[in-house]
């Protein structure tokens, strides 16, 4: 049993990216109004991406977010004492906090041996170095960002070397478990939120710090500690179990299209199971976004580090699968235009990884564009959210040949402009501005006074389609 744990009153958070937007609610009014006292500050290195928290024109785009910084920004007006922040002075904002979450880009390593690949970890190493070298006093750091189980045995080496005499580190894990596009409702509502520390007087006494900042919105119940390995690895893990449903129903979608069963009814018949359950399992053109396939090449980099060969095939293969959709989705398109897309155009809408975020990182787009290019395409875009530079920036970096991607592709700011004259219009993401009136009512709850079926075509997913002059709908949606 804990006997006394510090209040957290300054908390600063390394890293203004997607995950720092579940730093701006819980100490701001109104989510939370019982914790007016604790200050947030997020920094970053990067000067363009602060001035844009600091604008109404945010780096990201998630729904609610801009609502909520603004709410905290109105608190000067409103009489109630600021507590958000957003500086790129990292140092001041280390002195002065007494928290720290580390909350930096942990992307796959370009280059590396095996079957998995190493997340890189030189920003997480830089962040630590720069807390070692400018703290004055003792800090409670927490790993917020995703990364490989044991880092923290590594941080403690870093900060042991490099800090300054007197001044002592305790090292936690708070794994962000946010979905893109629902960051906010995550934040408010969480699942679970998991605190891993060392087993030790010192652990203990932190991680309860943190359970108390918690404690503040979300239920005690909800509010998880653990080990602190358990609680590197369950992110990992978490993701990767995400990332096996999408490939295990994607490969079932594989074997629906040859035989004529239906994937949305193999799906639905799976989802009632109350084991299974409904959620993730819409087949589609694959998974996307900065997490999954990363989080997999991790998993199966440390399984192959540990000397566990067939555990790391067990985890790269859900990759592989998912590579293989986006694979068969551009044939699909291809064969639907009669195996020539010369002198064809075709619209693509949505290029973000999946409705309500602006984020395309390793979005199915960006390879299905760069087929349908190499195939002698001309290919339009839209997307409502997604950032023109951000989609040329995905687009340049995997083309083959950058000039023919100019000549080939443009943006169009409406979904009517980018279809004018299309031969084909392929919905790549699930955005709601493209769904029809038919779109999918929600699997009912199962439970035994209910029928156990409802007419399939009111629970068919079919918001996402190749619609080609040609052919019939082919079922393709993005989770
Ligand atoms: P991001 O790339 O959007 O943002 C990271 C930010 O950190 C960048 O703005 C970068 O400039 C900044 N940065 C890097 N090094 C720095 C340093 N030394 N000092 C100050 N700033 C620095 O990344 P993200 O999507 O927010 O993800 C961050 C971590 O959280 C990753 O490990 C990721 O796997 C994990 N995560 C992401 C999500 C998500 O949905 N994006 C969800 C859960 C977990």
């Amino acid at each position: 049993p804990v006997q006394s744990h510090s209040v957290i009153k300054k908390i600063c958070c390394i890293g203004a990216g997607y995950v720092a937007s579940t730093f701006t609610s819980p100490t701001s009014p109104p989510s939370c109004p019982k914790n007016p006292d604790v200050e947030v500050t997020i920094v970053d290195l990067s000067e363009r991406r602060i001035q844009a928290w600091q604008s109404d024109d945010l780096p990201i785009h998630e729904p609610d977010l801009l609502e909520v910084v603004q709410s905290a920004r109105d608190a000067i007006i409103e009489g109630r004492k600021p507590n958000l922040f957003f500086s790129t002075n990292v140092d001041q904002a280390i002195k002065e906090a007494d928290c720290i979450f580390v909350s930096v880009n942990t992307p796959t390593k370009t280059i590396g041996r095996g079957q998995g690949r190493q997340s890189e970890m030189s920003y997480v190493e830089a962040a630590i170095r720069k807390i070692a070298e400018v703290a004055e006093d003792d800090k409670i750091i927490v790993e917020k960002s995703t990364v490989p189980v044991r880092t923290a045995e590594r941080m403690r080496e870093i900060l042991a070397a490099n800090c300054r005499p007197g001044v002592s580190f305790e090292i936690l894990s708070n794994p962000e478990f946010l979905a893109e596009g629902t960051a906010i409702k995550n934040l408010l509502t969480p699942d679970r939120i998991i605190i891993g520390s060392l087993n030790t007087a010192a652990g203990l006494s932190a991680a309860e710090s943190l359970v108390d900042i918690y404690a503040t919105w979300v239920p005690r119940n909800r509010i998880i500690t653990m080990n602190l390995w358990s609680s590197e690895l369950a992110k990992l893990a978490a993701n990767c179990i995400l990332a096996q449903r999408i490939s295990s129903i994607n490969a079932l979608s594989a074997i629906c299209e040859v035989t004529g069963a239906d994937i949305a009814e193999v799906s639905y018949a799976c989802g009632l199971d109350s084991r299974i359950g409904p959620k993730m399992l819409g087949a589609s053109v694959g998974f996307g976004g900065s997490c999954l396939k990363k989080d997999i090449l991790s998993l199966a980099y440390i399984a192959e580090s540990l000397h566990l060969p067939q555990v790391a095939d067990y985890w790269r293969s859900i990759n592989d699968i998912n590579e293989y959709q986006k694979d068969r989705f551009s044939r699909r398109i291809v064969e639907c235009l009669h195996h020539s897309l010369t002198n064809k155009r075709i619209a693509i809408l949505g290029f973000a990884f999946k409705k309500d975020t602006g984020d395309v990182r390793e979005s199915a787009a960006i390879s299905i564009v760069n087929d349908l290019v190499s195939e002698g395409g001309s290919i339009a875009i839209y997307d409502p959210k997604a950032p023109d530079e951000n989609i040329w920036y995905e687009l340049e970096s995997t083309s083959p040949d950058i000039k023919l991607l100019h000549e080939r592709v443009t943006i169009y700011r409406s979904a009517h402009e980018a279809c004018v004259g299309a031969h084909a219009v392929v919905i790549v993401t699930e955005w709601d501005e493209f769904s029809n009136k038919t779109k999918a009512k929600p699997l009912p709850a199962v439970d035994a006074t209910t029928p156990p079926r409802t007419p399939l075509a009111t629970v068919a997913p079919q918001e996402g389609y190749i619609e080609s002059k040609e052919t019939k709908p082919v079922a393709g949606r993005v989770d």
